[in-house]
């Protein structure tokens, strides 16, 4: 059996599955199982490519040639980035390159200098 969470309400540990729904014998509390999951959006992790965790104001280098849209040119591989930032989107930092400006990159395309 699957270690299920307990009951947010009484803390019983008895809680047992019912479809989607979590259900508590002791209270008769129902709740979703998929509410604590969501609570956790709030609190991405951030990894590099390599699986060290990434946090506002790091260091990165590109790791691969990153080709920028409109012949912008090349951020070539071991680009040193400054003071990224994390956002939640689908290129999940911001950050400015010198001689580039502004941009948005993945972190699965950088490492973290450390
Ligand atoms: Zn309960």
């Amino acid at each position: 059996m699957s270690a299920l969470p307990p009951c947010p309400k009484c803390s019983s540990e008895y809680t047992y599955e019912d479809g989607a729904q979590l259900v508590c014998p002791e209270c008769a509390h129902e709740w979703s199982a998929g509410a604590a999951a969501e609570a956790d959006e709030g609190a991405r992790v951030y990894r590099d490519s390599v699986g060290n965790v990434l946090q506002d104001g790091d260091t990165v280098t590109v790791i691969k040639d990153l080709k920028l849209k409109g012949g912008g040119g090349t951020v070539k591989v071991g680009t040193k980035v400054k003071n990224i930032r994390l956002v939640d989107a689908d290129h999940d930092i911001d950050c400015k390159i010198d001689g580039f400006g502004a941009m948005s990159l993945k972190t699965e395309f950088v490492k973290k200098v450390v």
